[in-house]
């Protein structure tokens, strides 16, 4: 049987091995990639360290997943061997219950399928994918550029694009890390007044770059009054991972603005006199689907998107994961693996 690497998690605060495995065989309904690329995302570190219910162990991680499509189970339709794919975070759905009747894909009552958490993910040479759970990258797209846009990419600009706000609004995005550097280019490509809101006057040039029109510098100023200022926020993309900086803002947002909260954080208090007054809502996303995906990739295309990244092989993984954990890498971390 042929083999292949894989950086396996044999338990919670495990060390990644890297293991020789059987290459997967794609079952029904299941599609095996080659895997050429792999994003690291923050969310890896609840496979890694334990710290989310539905992992099962051994697990290889991984969901910013770029390849080509190697073999296809019975029971697919539309995807064939060669066709350039990604996987993100959500790793399929049934498609009859009452939730996925209603379009609500996300929120499947009958299984919960995450990448790289219940089945295994991108850290390896190949994997095997519930075939809803695919996106087409087209071809302008290499694997490195392609794979952040399947988590941190799909993320933000499908939580813009639902937020309510239209162009022309004032949309902030809290944050400019590894979520926020796509948020601020997202937001400013699609028409929005972006204000990017980070810490340090260091970071206002880049912001510009991005596409920021406006750059608060929280460590100086109070980036609720700043927004106040500019005429109040339709939405702010919370984008940090520190409920103290999201709840910060709030006072920012203008009538009936939004927070959109996508970083995993601790407790987020907000005075409901806040919320009352303004009208304002605090709501969750949820990073999309296959087609979210597919449709993020196109708009990424066309207006020039690109994720900032610093790359690694795969054997390197441990020093990869690291790196993204200690919040320091410029902006996002990808694994490679030999094409062809
Ligand atoms: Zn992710
Ligand atoms: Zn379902």
């Amino acid at each position: 049987m042929a083999k292949m690497r894989a950086a396996v998690v044999a338990g919670p605060k495990a060390p990644f091995e890297m293991v020789e495995r059987d290459i997967p065989e794609p079952g029904p309904g299941r599609v095996r990639i080659k895997v050429h690329a792999c994003g690291i995302c923050h969310s890896d570190s609840l496979t890694k360290e334990g710290t989310f219910p539905l992992v099962r162990y051994p697990r290889v991680p991984g969901h910013e997943v770029v390849g080509v499509v190697d073999a296809v189970g019975s029971g697919v339709a539309r995807w064939a061997a060669g066709q350039r794919v990604g996987v993100g975070w959500h790793g399929g759905n049934c498609g009859f219950c009452d939730a996925c009747r209603r379009g609500d894909f996300f929120a499947c009552q009958t299984f919960t399928e995450i990448t790289g958490i219940t089945y295994d993910g991108g850290y390896a040479e190949y994997m095997v994918a519930r075939a809803e759970a695919l996106a087409l990258v087209p071809d302008e797209l290499s694997p490195v550029e392609a794979a952040p846009l399947m988590c941190a990419g799909v993320t933000t600009f499908n939580c813009l694009r639902h937020s309510g706000a239209r162009p022309g609004e004032l949309v902030a995005v809290l944050g400019l890390g590894g979520l926020g550097h796509l948020g601020v280019q997202f937001a400013a490509k699609a028409g929005y007044r972006t204000v990017a809101i980070a810490r340090g006057k260091d970071k206002e040039p880049l912001a510009r770059q991005l596409g920021a029109r406006y750059y608060i510098d929280s460590q100086a100023h109070d980036p609720a009054a700043e927004l106040r200022d500019l005429g109040g926020a339709r939405v702010i993309l919370a984008t940090v991972t520190n409920g103290g900086a999201m709840a910060a803002a709030v006072g920012g947002l203008g009538a009936n603005g939004t927070l959109m909260v996508i970083g995993g954080a601790g407790p987020l208090t907000v005075f409901p006199g806040q919320l009352i007054g303004g009208r304002l809502a605090v709501k969750g996303w949820y990073s999309g689907t296959s087609i979210d995906s597919e449709e993020t990739l196109a708009f990424s295309v066309l207006e020039g998107v690109r994720s900032m990244n610093e790359v690694f092989p795969l054997e390197r993984v441990a020093e990869a994961y690291d790196r993204m954990l200690s919040g320091r890498a410029r902006f996002r971390v990808v694994l490679t693996l030999r094409e062809g």
